[in-house]
């Protein structure tokens, strides 16, 4: 158990994460932040990286600011496994005494890092918007809460540890000159038979990505049912943008979980972003980093979200996409025949 050891500052470490033998940039991001706390803490950043055949990946975490990365690689590691991922980094983890352990808010992390948590008796922030130390170098948590933000900290247990979403950090540039030392780790001798992976299916994304989208069109709740949904995804086409999606229409069914934007989705930073038929609560807008241009088109005129955008449309928006959609392909018809 790691509980009420504060003396030494123990390392921060990152839990990378692999696809197919490519690293995810969450966990660069990651490493990243890692790298100002621990710089911070005057301690050393280390990354945990499982998977086969993952010797190609060893240098970019260790350009990105890894000091040490604890490898697995083994043909039993190559896809994720709850209890074999978990038991792996626990053990690494009651050895080794990391101070911080950051995790990417992925399929993977979401899963992984409330077990690990359990095991390790200590505390877990999901879906951070930030991370920064307080003056007691505590590891402030800031996650949006109750229509502001909230700042937790975990100050008796140890790790102290934290989820967060790619995009929230930026990627820090690759520095081929660090080098680092690679500690090869051994599989512990016990048979996982509850959960076996019979083969993964890829998903091919439809349409334009949300996270490099130029153009994010999203909706909410106000649209009302699925054929008002189809007006806001018409507006999305008719822009070539990206469509994004609340928490709550997502829940309807009207669209897919990949498409919501949020602290507990993904991150968006396009040129231009327009909330249809959403209220502008802070769970979804901190998914919305750095837009150049916002705009909202929302039936109420004392609705929150007119505070949060550059331009504000008070209509229906059953009613008034059409009439839009309308103006754009005409004007884009105008532009084609110029
Ligand atoms: C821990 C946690 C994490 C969360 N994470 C996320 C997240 O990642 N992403 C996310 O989106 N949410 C998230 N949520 C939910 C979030 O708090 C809000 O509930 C959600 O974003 C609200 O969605 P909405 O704006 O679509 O719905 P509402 O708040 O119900 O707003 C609907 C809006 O539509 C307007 N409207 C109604 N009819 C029309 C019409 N005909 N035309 C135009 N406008 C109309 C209304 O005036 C209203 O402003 C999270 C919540 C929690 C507790």
């Amino acid at each position: 158990m790691m509980a009420e050891q504060k003396n030494k500052v123990g390392p921060v470490w990152v839990i990378a994460e692999q696809i197919d033998c490519r690293l995810l940039s969450v966990s660069t991001q990651l490493i990243g932040q890692a790298r100002k706390l621990a710089d911070e803490l005057n301690t050393s950043v280390e990354a945990v990286l499982l998977g086969d055949g993952i010797e190609g990946q060893i240098q970019e975490l260790i350009a990105a600011g890894a000091k040490r990365v604890y490898l697995g690689n083994a043909p039993e590691l190559a896809f994720y496994h709850p209890e074999r991922y978990t038991e792996i980094i626990v053990n690494l983890a009651e050895g080794h005494k990391p101070e911080i352990i950051l995790i990417g808010s992925t399929a993977m992390g979401r899963e992984l890092a409330p077990q690990m948590a359990a095991r390790l008796k200590t505390g877990l922030t999901a879906h951070c918007i930030d991370l920064v130390l307080d003056e007691d170098k505590n590891l402030e948590q800031h996650i949006p809460a109750y229509g502001g933000l909230l700042s937790i900290v975990c100050p008796k247990r140890r790790p102290q540890m934290a989820t967060v979403a790619s995009g929230v950090f930026t990627t820090p540039e690759p520095d081929e000159t660090r080098t680092g030392e690679v500690i090869e780790l051994l599989l512990p001798d016990i048979v996982y038979d509850r959960i076996e992976t019979l083969q993964v299916v890829r998903e091919e994304p439809k349409g334009v990505p949300l996270e490099s989208a130029d153009i994010v069109v999203a909706g909410g709740a106000g649209a009302g049912d699925l054929e008002g949904w189809h007006k806001i995804a018409d507006l999305a086409n008719c822009l070539n943008g990206a469509l994004g999606a609340t928490r709550p229409a997502v829940d309807e069914g009207w669209t897919e979980l990949t498409t919501m934007i949020g602290q507990s989705g993904k991150m968006v930073s396009p040129q231009l972003y327009i909330g249809v038929g959403l209220s502008g609560e802070q769970q979804h807008l901190v998914g919305v980093v750095d837009a150049k241009v916002m705009v909202a088109i929302n039936i109420d005129n004392r609705s929150p979200v007119f505070e949060q955008v550059d331009y504000g449309i008070v209509d229906d928006c059953r009613e008034f996409l059409p009439v839009l959609i309308e103006k754009i392909k005409a004007y884009q018809e105008r532009l084609v025949t110029c």
